[in-house]
């Protein structure tokens, strides 16, 4: 499978409107950070997404993302969901719901805010998204692919990371519990939330995320949902072997 990375960047993405500081105004395009989702296309022609924030169209656009078989959602932060009417375009396309997953918690949230993309009888219509809702605690299929819902502590929030196949990601996240450390192991990838260099009560910092990353031990892992604190050489220079910065438009095979 392949993993595009569809966006890195945290809650305000960078450059952080009427910031002025180095990474802002940097040239270099992986300083420039949309908000934190992923693609998964499977070898099958399937694609999933992480996520939908509020970029998800600019993202879809730059990625060429053609499809949408299922969105896994993490939580209902608005810059992990607003994007969700975009999905819109790929009921369209392929003519049929899409269905979505997350918690309990969480897609309750979702169907709260997002009622009209829940439609309780048959759409033929495609000007509005239409979403079949999933509440998930253990391992499921979507469209041929097994995923395994990885509970994770968000403040004091419990949220999920997914992992499909050798693959895991998990953002917005401040503490993993030992059944979920179960359900990391032997990973070739983990994509890590790593927000800032300073301490942070829902989310890893730099520190706390290299921390984690080791004890989890996947054999590459990429930090995303990374603040404007955060600039990319600077960053990577000071990571252990093994351990990356992601960036926007990355694409890495698993
Ligand atoms: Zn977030
Ligand atoms: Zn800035
Ligand atoms: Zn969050």
């Amino acid at each position: 499978m392949e993993v595009v990375f569809l966006g890195v960047g945290s809650s305000a993405g960078t450059p952080v409107i009427g910031c002025s500081c180095s990474t802002c105004l940097s040239d270099d395009p992986r300083n420039r950070r949309t908000r934190s989702s992923i693609a998964v296309t499977m070898k099958n022609g399937t694609a999933l997404l992480v996520d939908t924030g509020p970029d998800l169209r600019q993202q879809a656009l730059r990625e060429k993302i053609l499809r949408v078989d299922g969105v896994l959602y993490t939580h209902y932060h608005a810059d992990h969901l607003n994007g969700l009417d975009d999905l819109r375009s790929f009921c369209h396309l392929q003519r049929q719901p899409i269905p979505v997953y997350a918690n309990e918690a969480t897609m309750q949230g979702i169907v709260q805010r997002f009622a009209y993309a829940f439609p309780s009888h048959e759409q033929h219509h495609w000007d509005k998204p239409v979403l079949r809702a999933h509440s998930v605690a253990e391992t499921f299929e979507v469209a041929g692919t097994a995923v395994t819902p990885v509970p994770v502590m968000h403040g004091k929030y419990e949220i999920l990371g997914y992992r499909i196949g050798n693959m895991a990601y998990l953002t917005d996240v401040s503490d993993i519990s030992p059944a979920s450390l179960d359900r990391l192991q032997g990973l070739d990838m983990l994509l890590l939330d790593c927000l800032r260099y300073r301490f942070h009560p829902t989310h890893l910092n730099v520190e706390q995320a290299i921390t984690w990353a080791e004890k989890i031990g996947a054999r590459e892992t990429f930090l995303v949902h990374m603040t404007h604190e955060l600039e990319f050489s600077a960053l990577s220079a000071r990571l252990p072997t093994g351990i990356y910065a992601a960036y926007d438009g990355l694409r890495l095979q698993c």
